[in-house]
């Protein structure tokens, strides 16, 4: 047990990075549904927001998997 392990806390900051960037990439499409933008936009940015909803998913399942396999 190290309460200070580098490579989790690399992991960790890509997670929030992640989850950062999707937060931001729903809340443009919450501004399309409100017509602040063009609705052609919508799709476009629902793409975008999935792309981003996995690179999440995927940043999570690598802490995990380190904390599971480091034991940290
Ligand atoms: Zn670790």
């Amino acid at each position: 047990m190290d309460g200070c392990c580098e490579e989790k806390l690399r992991l960790l900051f890509e997670f929030r990075k992640a989850t950062q960037s999707y937060s931001t990439r729903v809340g443009a499409m919450a501004e399309a549904t409100a017509g602040i933008i063009p609705s052609v936009e919508f799709a476009r940015l629902s793409k975008i927001a999935t792309q981003a909803h996995e690179q999440c998913l995927e940043a999570h399942a690598k802490l995990f998997k380190h904390v599971k396999e480091h034991g940290c």
